[in-house]
């Protein structure tokens, strides 16, 4: 089974809050767990934080993760015209590979739809982590318009819940196994004031969940690996 660690790297729960306490205190952590567990991941930076923050993703980049794109600013490109899409993931995709060569792509609040998707082709992206499974339990991987499409396999509460909870989900996942989190789920924003999802055991009981996460996995024989590795051909041309 192929597991990849997906982390969605934006301001604190966006839209609701504007702090950026998860670039600051979430991502050393984060980092750190995945050079404990000697595992690469994925990080899907918006451009607006890898602008304000360039040493942050210096430092991940320099840990041997990927780093994708979320696109310029954290907004809904499902409600922006094909001309605006356009011009958002250009502008990213230009800011980002300073850093990187970026080709793998996810859309804020996980919407794109797929007519957006020659856009990323024309951009010389490569791959779109943008589905989840939580909202279409039928999508799978599948090649459209020139870009392989990969869901993620949970929503990021879900490894939050208590293990037996958990697990019994994560059982269900079948390869290829994505999973997503946000650096700002290793800050304590349970007396914030946000929505239940986004403060629900974040701080440390997060931080504990995901290398428990990380543990079962490994049990269970999968390989930790960066979207870029994906062999995509197996999903047919
Ligand atoms: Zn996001």
């Amino acid at each position: 089974m192929r597991v990849f660690i997906t982390v969605d790297v934006e301001e604190d729960c966006p839209p609701f809050a504007k702090t950026c306490r998860g670039i600051n205190e979430g991502m050393p952590k984060l980092l750190g767990l995945l050079k404990e567990a000697n595992i690469p991941a994925t990080f899907f930076a918006t451009a607006e934080i890898a602008g304000k923050y360039p040493d942050a993703i210096d430092r991940l980049v320099a840990s041997g993760h990927e780093l994708g794109c979320h696109g310029n600013r954290h907004i809904r490109l499902d409600r922006a015209d094909s001309e605006a899409v356009r011009h958002e993931i250009a502008e990213a995709a230009k800011t980002l590979r300073r850093f990187y060569k970026v080709t793998s792509f996810r859309a804020p609040y996980l919407q794109f739809p797929r007519r957006h998707l020659k856009i990323l082709a024309d951009n010389g992206f490569r791959l779109d982590s943008s589905e989840a499974k939580h909202k279409n339990p039928l999508v799978r991987p599948s090649l459209r318009d020139g870009i392989f499409c990969v869901p993620a396999s949970t929503t990021s509460i879900v490894l939050r819940m208590p293990s037996l909870i958990r697990n019994s989900i994560l059982s269900c996942l079948r390869d290829p196994v994505v999973l997503f989190v946000h650096p700002w789920e290793y800050v304590n924003l349970q007396k914030e004031h946000l929505r239940f999802d986004c403060k629900f055991r974040t701080g440390d009981i997060a931080f504990d969940v995901l290398r428990e996460t990380i543990c079962f996995f490994k049990d269970r024989g999968a390989v930790f690996l960066r979207m870029e590795e994906l062999d995509c051909r197996e999903f047919g041309r």
